[in-house]
């Protein structure tokens, strides 16, 4: 409760506006001791015997003991996704393979606080992130890839859309549950069959949708999880499947890349980003300020497209960055299933060290940081809000993707040099331009090297 001050004998008025704890309660959640492969339909040892512990990365908690699946685990699982293949789902009558998709994904919604509560306890992202955002996309997808199902044809006019076969997809750790429906809901409507591998660090909401496939009956091997580090993930790509999607990091999609070449094997990759944030002099500063926090400490910055240059036009600079780092300052950091969290843990000790790394080198080289006023917690891993500014273009931390809570503020003069500034990186997935003006959003859009903008 806020302190209370009676003023020249009014009503008393708080003196202090802070928030009391808010913990979502996590006993909706059961945690098995270990988990097994989810191959065939069954749950399965691993035939390599071994197994690693998951935790929570806001204390640093164990939460089960997960199997490592070796090459000749990942061989079981592609063996059965392709009997599941060739016997049944690739020849299922589209309209059927819609009704499994309707109901993983109103299952999904049914259980989506369970689902919630696990991935910020094995991811460290906030509750009210994953309530809010990972949950509803990831049931929305599977509803739109079951509208899909029975409508391939006309999404490809004159041409008659045909499975590919075993899709064996790998997924980070920043959106781990919407990463697989990314994944898995498409290859289910195109009739493919999938062998997943979730990130080493957040395998949990993967092998809790496992009873999601099964309480909607889908046939046994269609979708099978193989959980590991990167070495499973390495043996899935040689592994006898028709297709790899891959998301991660831009080394890693350009090994597999070279792996397959040549194989014949289908590939899609999603990789790394630098997105430039551009602000006008004209733009609406506190609006910008949002969409900027939003766009680097949404997810503590785990995100591919994630806002980590910010161009700032030279007349407004002082204002708009004396207004970023005041807001910064209401940021709350702390326990991921506190309901009023703004940002959670890092994802894990290695993603941490990476974040402070590249900090240092931004400090060695030259930029200044500011870091709000905030208590982090002992235990687990967690790297405040960070704002660097006397940021040259040439500093690692505006070239590297950091992939952390941590933004780098450039300036310009003109649209031309926002233009050159923003094009200087060898990324292109997002930027984003604040401005009242329509004809120059149009004119920098056009201009602009990235997918999204
Ligand atoms: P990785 O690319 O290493 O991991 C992505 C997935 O690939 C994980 O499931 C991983 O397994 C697996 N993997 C790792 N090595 C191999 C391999 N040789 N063959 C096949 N699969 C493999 O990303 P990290 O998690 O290590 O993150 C490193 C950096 O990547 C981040 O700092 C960030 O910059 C970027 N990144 C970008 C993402 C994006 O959405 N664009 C998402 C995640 C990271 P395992 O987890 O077990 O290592």
């Amino acid at each position: 409760m806020a302190e209370l001050e009676r003023k020249h004998g009014g009503t008393p008025v708080p003196t202090e506006w802070t928030y009391a704890p808010a913990p979502e309660s996590r006993d909706i959640v059961s945690i098995r001791d270990r988990y097994g492969l989810y191959v065939g339909g069954e749950w399965i040892d691993p035939r390599s015997g071994k197994t690693f512990a998951t935790i929570d990365p806001s204390t640093e908690e164990p939460l089960a003991e997960i199997a490592q699946a070796g090459p000749e685990d990942v061989s079981l699982a592609v063996a059965a996704a392709r009997e599941a293949f060739e016997n049944g789902w690739s020849a299922l009558a589209p309209s059927e393979r819609a009704k499994y998709l309707f109901r993983i994904a109103r299952i999904l919604q049914e259980r989506s606080r369970e689902f919630a509560v696990l991935e910020s306890l094995n991811g460290g992202k906030p509750i009210r992130e994953s309530r809010d955002v990972d949950l509803p996309l990831s049931a929305a997808h599977f509803f739109y890839y079951a509208g899909w199902a029975d409508k391939l044809e006309y999404a490809f006019p004159n041409r008659q859309p045909q499975p590919v076969g075993v899709a064996g997809q790998i997924i980070p750790w920043n959106f781990p549950l919407l990463m697989l429906a990314w994944k898995i809901a498409p290859a289910l409507a195109a009739g493919d069959t999938v062998v997943l591998k979730p990130a080493e660090t957040t395998p949990l909401t993967a092998l809790l949708f496992c009873d999601v496939l099964r309480q909607a009956e889908l046939p046994p091997g269609v979708v099978n999880i193989v959980t590991g580090d990167g070495s499973t993930g390495a043996a899935l790509v040689d592994a006898g499947v028709d297709k790899i999607a891959f998301t991660g990091s831009t080394e890693v999609g350009k090994a597999i890349q070279r792996r397959l070449a040549g194989t014949g094997k289908k590939l899609t990759l999603e990789l790394g980003g630098k997105a430039a944030n551009i602000v006008f002099d004209d733009a609406a500063l506190d609006q910008a300020v949002e969409g900027i926090v939003n766009g680097i400490y949404f997810n503590q910055g785990h995100v591919c497209c994630a806002g980590s240059r910010l161009f700032v036009q030279e007349s407004i600079y002082e204002p708009l960055v004396a207004k970023l780092e005041r807001r910064l300052t209401t940021l709350r950091v702390g326990d991921p299933l506190d309901k009023n969290t703004d940002v959670g843990a890092i994802n894990s000790a290695a993603q941490l060290e990476k974040i402070q790394e590249l900090v240092a080198s931004g400090v060695e080289e030259g930029a200044e940081i500011y870091q709000p006023p905030c208590v982090l917690p002992e235990k687990g891993y967690w790297f405040a809000p960070t704002v660097f500014t006397n940021v040259a273009q040439s500093y690692r931390i505006a070239q590297e993707e950091i992939f952390g809570p941590v933004l780098s503020v450039l300036t310009f003069r003109t649209p031309e040099e926002a233009v050159e500034k923003a094009n200087n990186t060898p990324y292109g997935l997002s930027a984003g331009v604040w401005t009242e003006k329509g004809s120059r959003i149009l004119w920098m859009a056009q201009r602009l090297r990235a997918g999204v903008v």
